[in-house]
């Protein structure tokens, strides 16, 4: 379902996001990024509720996506940040729909 304010397919791209990725849920929270448009320029923002922003050069606005990319771990690199990889230890495989 989308919004009133969404055109349709507003969201289309993200959802072909390929795996691994993490949809992020912004919820208003203070996000320190740099910014790379196709015009080749780079911006950053250090501020909270930044959903949307545009390229200081070419004007391009964006909205900030929900998809990030996840970045597989060899176990020689996963070792230093044992105790810190969070799992979710409520999710169980429904048997039924395998
Ligand atoms: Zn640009």
């Amino acid at each position: 379902m989308s919004r009133d304010d969404e055109p349709e397919g507003y969201h289309a791209a993200e959802y072909d996001s390929p795996r691994p990725n993490v949809f992020i849920q912004w919820k208003g929270t203070d996000v320190c990024g740099d910014y790379y448009c196709v015009c080749g320029e780079q911006w950053h923002l250090d501020e909270d509720f930044v959903y949307y922003t545009r390229c200081p050069a070419c004007k391009q606005a964006y909205r900030v996506g929900c998809h990030v990319r996840l970045y597989p771990l060899t176990p020689e690199q996963a070792a230093p940040h044992e105790g810190r990889i969070k799992e979710d230890h409520d999710w169980t495989r429904d048997e039924d729909t395998k």
